[in-house]
Parts: structure tokens; sequence; C-alpha cells
């Protein structure tokens, strides 16, 4: 995708900073920092949504991110860390390119976290597992 601002650095016609490359991934420092240490996962191959990758290459991503996070966590001497990935963009996605987010957190740093949980009604939940489940291409 030549459009694609990831896939120019994939291609080497946009400049990164370089943490980590396999043949199928890379990994680089976010221009765009929320805190100090900012890093991004991506696939090689363009895939818009996490759900449009084949698994194997899902597993090929996912694989990297325990060691990820650690490294990223350690080197900035973070006391916790947030794994993000945004699909969409209603969930925050500006680049249409699949990526993880490691962003380091410090107590006070003023990132926050919405969380506003509600309290759930279990027919409705279980209809919204049976929905769900529906769309699962699983065995059960
Ligand atoms: P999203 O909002 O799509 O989940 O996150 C996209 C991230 O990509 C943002 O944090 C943004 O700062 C980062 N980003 C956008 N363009 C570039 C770029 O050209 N180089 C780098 N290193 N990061 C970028
Ligand atoms: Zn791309």
């Amino acid at each position: 995708m030549s459009d694609c601002v990831f896939c120019r650095i994939v291609a080497g016609e946009i400049p990164c900073t370089k943490v980590y490359e396999d043949d199928l991934c890379l990994a680089f420092m976010d221009i765009g920092p929320l805190a100090d240490g900012h890093t991004l996962l991506i696939p090689k191959k363009h895939y818009e949504f996490l759900y449009e990758m084949p698994p194997e290459e899902v597993a090929h991503l996912a694989g990297h991110l325990p060691a990820m996070a650690k490294a990223v966590q350690e080197a900035m001497g973070a006391e916790g860390l947030n794994v993000l990935q945004n699909n969409g963009r209603v969930s925050g996605q500006a680049v249409p390119h699949v990526h993880f987010h490691f962003i380091p957190r410090a107590r006070g740093d003023g990132l926050g976290y919405r969380w506003p949980a509600k309290e759930a009604d279990f027919d409705v939940l279980k209809e919204q597992a049976e929905a769900i489940r529906a769309k699962l291409d699983v065995e059960w």
C-alpha cells in the first residue's frame, strides 16, 4: 500500500527509529509518544484490522508481545505498561495498518485511563455470548 505510512516505513521510504526487525515484523519508536519509550510493533505486510490477519501471522506478531512489553517497561524504568491495539477510527485507530502500542506507565503520568464499567445484566450477557459464539468458527 503505497499511501500507507507504515508500509512506507517498512519499504524504507520513510525513516524510523528501529527497535527490532525480522522477516515478518518491525518494531520502532512512535513519532508522537504518549510517554518516553512509546514503541510500536507492526506486521510488515499490510492489514488494516487485526481480524483480517491470518492466525499464523498474528501468532508470529503476538509471540513478540511479552519480550517487547518487558523490554520497553524495563528500559524505561516504568512501573507498568499498556499494550494497546486499535481497530477502526471509532476506537482511535489513525493509521490503517495493524499495530500494537507499548506505552510505559508511571503513577501520576497524567495519561489517565477511562473504564466506565456498567453493571451487567446476566440475561443480556448470555444473549451477547450466544451472538459472539455464533460468529466464532469453532466447535464447542
Ligand atoms: P493509532 O492511533 O492508529 O492507534 O496510532 C498510530 C500511531 O502511529 C500514533 O501513536 C502516531 O504517533 C504514530 N505514527 C504516525 N505516523 C508515524 C510515523 O510516520 N512514524 C512513526 N514512528 N510513528 C508514526
Ligand atoms: Zn500499510
